[in-house]
């Protein structure tokens, strides 16, 4: 989508640190990190949010991708959290869907 902020990151307009890419999903540090390591994942494919997706099976490459990134990318052994904001209720402030990983500390809940 040509005004999507993170379609201008997948197709290299807007520069990112890239951690991790596949025929299937990008993924990137978050320009402002909420904890020591804050990487986003995203889909290729522009979808702007999770109520807006019933592709089961890009859901489930999207799970497994952050798995791999958290274990062999980012060495979360410790372990990290998964979040996925959902709309502006949920405090989505992109509308591409996206999986934050957060780690590199323990994090209270
Ligand atoms: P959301 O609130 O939509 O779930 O998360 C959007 C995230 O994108 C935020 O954590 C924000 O810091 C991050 N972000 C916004 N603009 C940019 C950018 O230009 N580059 C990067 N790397 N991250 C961004
Ligand atoms: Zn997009």
């Amino acid at each position: 989508m040509s005004d999507c902020l993170f379609c201008k990151i997948i197709a290299g307009e807007i520069p990112s640190a890239k951690v991790f890419e596949d025929d299937d999903v990008f993924a990137f540090n978050d320009i402002h990190p909420k904890a020591p390591t804050h990487v986003l994942v995203i889909p290729r494919n522009h979808i702007a949010t999770l109520a807006d997706c019933d592709d089961s099976a890009l859901l489930g490459i999207l799970m497994d991708r952050v798995r791999i990134i958290a274990d062999d990318v980012l060495n979360l052994a410790a372990g990290y959290r998964v979040v996925i904001n959902v709309r502006e209720g949920g405090g989505q402030e992109v509308f591409h869907l996206h999986a934050h990983i957060l780690g590199g500390k323990k994090l209270p809940f």
